[in-house]
């Protein structure tokens, strides 16, 4: 062994090591970098920081999480009591002109046992908040379904107590007396202030046996504050529609080239067949190019 290889092998003896702990070293600062990514994205361990800066700066707004069909969490504002005021008179004037393509999904007669938590889940999956028009004796069997509706982000409005024509449409006065009703219902049920200030009438707010009663009826609305909407789409799912196909094309039919669309459907016990309809009906707006509202774009 000649001097110059002596020398090499002495480098290579001081080198590696020094090398290997180098390599080690990096190794260790990338897994660790990963550890602490993976920590950071799954289990976001710094989020209630933030909501909680969110609760002082605004306690007129709960967030609440809300786990989507797949493992992903969002979070929506829910308004814990909106108010009618001049700007959502305005807007309501104004429902059917936007300037975009934008559709609300109402649903009238429930809620209910069998249909109801049905459109929520798939409502849920597919991050969209309606409306749901409910009468007062539906909510108080079914006070929980509800709840659920409201923790969700989705618009309680009101469709009155009885939906007995003869007995809503009795005077003008049994309109307001019937939104009341429902109206206290839906606050001890809340367990909080809510007013929706929004009504439908049963059967629509115009023409046939109780026009004249129903005219007088919105006149008695507005002076309480209570702004009342009917629709310009409908599934048809309450009286002609018999199978998925027809509710379906019903609903595309009547949307047309509508621009602003206030779509009327059900979610009555009986009304299976809206909830199989919905995710065509859905996709079909979306292809559109429509945007999903509730009325708490209007009522804030
Ligand atoms: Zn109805």
């Amino acid at each position: 062994m000649i001097k110059g290889d002596k020398k090499m092998m002495y480098d290579l003896i001081e080198v590696t090591p020094k090398k290997n702990m180098k390599k080690i070293i990096i190794t260790a600062v990338i897994i660790l970098a990963l550890i602490v990514l993976f920590i950071v994205i799954f289990f976001k361990p710094f989020k209630h920081l933030g909501k909680q800066q969110n609760n002082m700066v605004d306690n007129t707004t709960i967030k609440s999480e809300v786990a989507t069909g797949n493992k992903t969490k969002h979070t929506v504002n829910v308004n814990m009591n909106p108010v009618y005021t001049d700007v959502g008179k305005e807007l309501m004037k104004n429902i059917y002109h936007s300037e975009e393509k934008t559709v609300y999904l109402t649903f009238d007669d429930g809620p209910s046992k069998t249909v109801t938590p049905l459109i929520l889940d798939l409502l849920k999956q597919e991050n969209i908040k309606a409306t749901f028009f409910i009468l007062g004796s539906r909510a108080e069997l079914n006070p929980e379904i509800l709840k659920r509706e409201y923790e969700e982000g989705h618009y309680i409005a009101n469709h009155g107590y009885s939906h007995i024509y003869g007995s809503i449409y009795s005077t003008p006065q049994a309109v307001l007396d019937e939104y009341n009703k429902t109206q206290n219902i839906v606050k001890n049920i809340l367990g909080t202030d809510y007013d929706g200030h929004l009504f439908r009438f049963p059967g629509g707010s115009s023409g046939g046996k109780y026009a004249s009663i129903k005219n007088e009826a919105k006149t008695l609305l507005e002076q309480n504050n209570i702004a009342y909407i009917d629709w310009n789409a409908l599934s048809n799912d309450a009286a002609g529609a018999k199978t998925k196909e027809a509710i379906i094309e019903n609903t595309k039919n009547t949307i047309g080239n509508k621009k602003s669309v206030v779509i009327l459907m059900h979610d009555a016990g009986d009304k299976i067949l809206t909830y199989e309809a919905l995710p065509e009906i859905i996709a079909y707006l979306r292809e559109q190019g429509y945007k999903f509202k509730n009325f708490y774009s209007i009522i804030k």
